[in-house]
């Protein structure tokens, strides 16, 4: 072959490969940040490590909230330093169900939270239940400023009640509110945002978000289309069959946030979350 010719054949095949990237990048899935996550071990987990990393990487879950009761679920999912996925690690206020009635009060899980504290890697506390009353406790008020003083995020699964005396012990404190409120009114969570700027929301559970059809209400496309810095999204791998309807829960979420402007969706389904943890991530 002539000079010119392997040149014109060498351009070509540049321009094929940009052509399959680009290609490849437009139908590339959305990546997914699953800020619920619970790797449950009681005392032994539903599905072994690799089923679990499995999972992630069929779903395009390139990031995780590790959380698990007992912490040691949490310990696996770091120790796995699992290629593409970013691993951020939350201090889980339980060692067994029955935790989620006493955390709050128990110093036995004050002592829990700085133990766990001292392995070095951790980026907040939660998920903790927490409702009305209970959440003006002596206890609850160290562990906020606990999390402020040691620049830790806290997942909150409360009522508004709760969720209001959380962010009144400490103004700095940061809070990941689990599931939005379940029911408040999106109007509700708006005002809520824009008083507390530290205040994100994750929707697993969240209500109201589609309506029939699947398709995005009109409330939650105008409060995604203001605040779409200010939402997560998550698995809640409380139970077991939260693991096996794993990819029904990505499909679902993929689903209503096609419906969304690109930019809006990528920050509700990873960017958030990565700005959140960016810089510290293990
Ligand atoms: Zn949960």
């Amino acid at each position: 072959m002539t000079l010119p010719g392997l040149m014109m054949r060498a351009a070509g095949a540049a321009i094929f490969s940009a052509v399959l990237l680009t290609a490849a990048l437009a139908q590339a899935p959305l990546k997914i940040f699953d800020a619920h996550l619970h790797y449950n071990q009681e005392p032994n987990p539903f599905y072994d490590l690799d089923k679990v990393l499995e999972i992630f990487r069929r779903n395009n879950v390139t990031g995780i909230i590790a959380t698990s009761r007992p912490n040691k679920g949490t310990h696996q999912l770091v120790d796995a330093k699992a290629p593409g996925l970013t691993v951020v690690p939350f201090i889980r206020p339980y060692r067994t169900r029955s935790d989620i009635q006493t955390w709050f009060d128990d110093p036995a899980i004050w002592d829990l939270i700085q133990s766990e504290y001292k392995r070095g890697y951790y980026r907040g506390i939660g998920e903790g239940h927490i409702y009305g009353k209970a959440a003006a406790g002596e206890q609850v008020k160290r562990i906020v400023n606990f999390a402020v003083e040691k620049d830790l995020w806290l997942h909150m699964h409360c009522d508004e009640e709760a969720l209001l005396l959380l962010l009144g012990h400490n103004p700095k404190v940061r809070i990941i509110w689990a599931h939005t409120g379940f029911s408040t009114s999106p109007q509700r969570v708006r005002e809520l945002m824009d008083k507390y700027p530290a205040l994100m929301g994750e929707l697993s559970y969240r209500g109201g978000i589609t309506e029939g059809g699947g398709k995005l209400s009109p409330t939650w496309r105008a409060l995604f289309a203001s605040h779409s810095n200010r939402f997560l999204i998550g698995s809640d791998t409380w139970i077991n069959e939260r693991w096996f309807s794993y990819d029904g829960i990505m499909k679902t979420y993929r689903e209503w946030l096609a419906e969304l402007p690109q930019d809006q969706a990528r920050r509700i389904a990873h960017e958030n979350a990565e700005r959140l943890f960016g810089g510290k991530i293990e």
